[in-house]
Parts: C-alpha cells; structure tokens; sequence
C-alpha cells in the first residue's frame, strides 16, 4: 500500500456529492429511487450558454486561456458585480475559477497559514471545513441555531474570535438552511469582521434564488471599509443551471490576493475551460427570463415541500427563504424503533444518519444527513427536482416516517 501524505489521510469525501453519486447508482441499476440529494438545478442549461459553446468550439476557442480567465469574461463579472450587487471592481480585481468551490479552495491556500482559524457558522456547507482544513487552517465553529433563523449570534461570533482568527465565512443564501442575512445583520457581521480586523469570504452562489420578502445584499456592498475585507465568491452554477460547466470566479479589492489565486490556478488547473468560459459569458449578458421561471418553479415546489414535511409527525420544518434545500429538524424521531420491514431489519433510530439509510432503504427516497452540514439533528432535502417527484418521494418518506412513529 502506498504511504498517503498527512493532508490526503485527513480529508473525508464531499457527503453531497457521494450521496447523489449513490442515488444515481442506485437508479442505473434499476432500482426506483427518488432523490431529495441533488445540489443542483435540474433545469437545463439556457439557449445562448449552449449557443456559445457550439460556437466556440467551431470557432477554434480551443486553447489555453490566460489564467485569470478570459478578458471579456471578466469584464462581464465586473459589469454583473456593478448592475446586480452595487459593487465596482475592475477586471484585474476578479479571477475566473473552475467552479465556486475551487475559488474558494485557492483563496484559502493564499490566505491561511497553518493553525490559522477561520470562522465557520453551522450549518454549513461540506466543503468550507474541509477546505479549511486542506490549507492547514482550523475551522471554528460557531452554532447558528433555527431558533435565531439559522444566523449566529453577535456573542457567539465575538467568544470565538482569537489572536488566530483570519476570516469568516459568509452564506447567504444558505446551503443547506436557506437562510437569508437581512441587512440590517449584515451591518453588524461588517462591523463585527472591521473590529477583528477579519476577511468576510462572502459565497453569494444562491443569490438569485431567494423568495417572497427576502433580499439579497452583498455584504461588499454596504461601504468601502467592508468591501476591502470581503472576498465575494460566485459562479454560474445554480443561476444559470451550469454545474457542469465549471465556471466560478472571486473578486476582492486587493489586487495582490487575487494575483496570488491566479498564479494558484497557472500551475494547478491553468485555466477554467475555454469553452465554458464563453458559455459562462452568454449566460451572464444574455437573455434572463429563464432565472424568472425557474425561480418561479422553485417557489412552488419549495411551498409544497415544507407544507407537507410539516404535516408529518416527528418533523419541524421551517421555510427557507433561499437556495432549493429544506433542512427538518428530525430528532423527535431519535430513539424510535424500526420494526423490521421491507427487509430492513429491527433497529432504533438513533441520528440523522440512522433515519436516511432507513428512508433510502426502506422508502427509496435519498437525502443528506445533517450531520454533514454539523447540524446532525436535520435532514437536508433538494427540491431541485419534478414536483412529480417531490410528491411521490414525501409520500414515501411520510409512509416509513409514520411506520416509525407507530412502532
Ligand atoms: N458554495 C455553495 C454554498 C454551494 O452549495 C456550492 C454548490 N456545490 C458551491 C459553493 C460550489 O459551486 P460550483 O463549484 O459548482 O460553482
Ligand atoms: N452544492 C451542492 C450540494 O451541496 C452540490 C454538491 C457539492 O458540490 O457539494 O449538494
């Protein structure tokens, strides 16, 4: 067996993305699974993305492309930050990524030396701490309870915070909660971040998901002295329906952090995929009524999720206002005995953990343990998927739930 290094040992694999990998095994093997796992529109990518694609590959866009990404794609994000989020960066300000996620990988290999702390509110989403953790850094953890909204409190920030604390992670809107930062919380994170002298990584890859009342404010955008320590995160991913397309990007005022990921990316992947980043350019300058109807869709599908997931007993579900996750509290289920049925033999029902491989086993139906988002009392459902869907795999989920209760 070959000697893996420390870093390698300690990382453990992406929890969403290993139980849509299972969700989708099982389904190609035959088995009539719904999954409530998918982190990712289900909607198809738009016309001129696709458009744009063809066209550059029949165009010759073939090549390597400067590694902080294409000019007019930056150009591009420069222009969305300014008309969307009220923000002004010049393009020297913005890299473009291979997805969100690697932006925020590379930042944090620029940012964190080895015992660095980095403020983490749970629930989170999976990557943040791993993320952390591959650059040296030690995430921190701070509760961010439903009761609060899912948005931590000024104390609980302020008794975390130590001579090692370097940033603070910001999510709205939040995966898995959906939970959206008013302004008016903003302002005191901003303040909280100015005092500690901290850097805000603000990830705003939901911010067009967002429903009803609820607002989306770049934390960047509430003054000059913030937008200095924030590092705003994004990509087209859930906008634009574009996962598979790989296409993120950071912008920050300091030009030399910036640098610093782009010189990351010259010798890691080189650059974002040429053919993605013209796609990704039609995306941003092209027609967006497809975000209206989808966000639409989202709407209704979130609506009938928490009504129903409401309704069951054991589950308390409040309503995100953002992103496409539910995120029930479970735990009135714990300590329950499954009778033993559908072959699934007699057991308790101790986690979150426990109750997913039930309802995968027994129901068929797929979710996240919250457990990998540190809230291990909740479960996380996407309702990224048909409402035919939504209303066969809760009618499943409801049938083992109550099966459960009865016992
Ligand atoms: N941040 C959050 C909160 C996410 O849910 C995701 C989705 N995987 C990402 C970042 C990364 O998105 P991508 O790499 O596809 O741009
Ligand atoms: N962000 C999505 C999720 O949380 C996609 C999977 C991933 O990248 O982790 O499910």
């Amino acid at each position: 067996m070959i000697a893996l290094s420390q870093r390698a040992r300690g990382i453990q694999p992406s929890a969403t993305l290993a139980m849509d990998a299972r969700a989708k095994e099982l389904v190609r093997s035959g088995v009539d699974v719904i999954s409530f796992g998918a982190g990712e529109p289900d909607f198809p990518t738009p016309f001129p993305a696709k458009e744009r694609a063809i066209t550059a590959i029949r165009e010759n866009f073939t090549h390597y492309t400067p590694s902080a990404g294409i000019p007019e794609l930056r150009q591009a994000v420069a222009e969305k930050l300014q008309n969307e989020n009220g923000v002004e960066y010049s393009p020297e300000q913005i890299v473009i990524t291979a997805g969100a996620k690697h932006a925020l990988y590379m930042l944090f290999q620029c940012l964190l030396d080895p015992g660095d702390q980095v403020l983490v509110p749970a629930p989170y989403w999976v990557s943040y701490v791993e993320q952390v953790r591959m650059a040296g850094g030690e995430p921190v953890i701070v509760p961010a309870r439903a009761e609060d909204g899912f948005r931590p409190r000024p104390e609980d920030l302020e008794k975390a915070v130590t001579p090692r604390t370097r940033a603070l992670i910001l999510n709205s809107p939040n995966n898995p909660t959906g939970a959206v930062y008013p302004r008016d919380r903003l302002e005191q994170i901003a303040a909280f971040a100015l005092r500690h002298g901290l850097l805000v990584v603000s990830d705003e890859i939901y911010e067009h998901l967002i429903f009803g009342q609820a607002e989306h404010v770049s934390i960047a955008s509430l003054g000059p002295e913030i937008k200095a320590h924030t590092v705003i995160i994004n990509g087209v991913s859930k906008t634009y329906a574009m996962t598979g397309w790989r296409i993120g990007y950071a912008a920050a005022d300091d030009t030399a952090l910036i640098k610093a990921m782009v010189n990351w990316q010259s010798h890691s992947t080189s650059n974002a995929t040429s053919i993605s980043q013209w796609a990704a350019l039609a995306a941003l300058t092209g027609d967006q009524s497809q975000l209206g109807s989808m966000r639409a869709e989202f709407l209704q599908r979130r609506d009938y999720m928490v009504q129903r997931l409401q309704r069951i007993p054991g589950v308390r579900c409040p309503m995100p206002e953002g992103a496409f996750y539910a995120f029930p509290d479970v735990s009135q289920l714990f300590g329950r005995r499954w009778p033993g049925q559908n072959a699934y033999p007699e057991r308790v029902i101790h986690s979150s953990r426990d109750l997913a491989e039930l309802l995968l086993e027994v129901g068929k139906v797929a979710v996240v343990p919250g457990e990998a988002f540190g809230e291990p009392r909740c479960l996380r459902l996407s309702y990224a998927t048909s409402m035919e869907n939504i209303l066969k795999g809760l009618d499943r989920m409801e049938a083992v739930i109550k099966r459960l209760v009865d016992a």
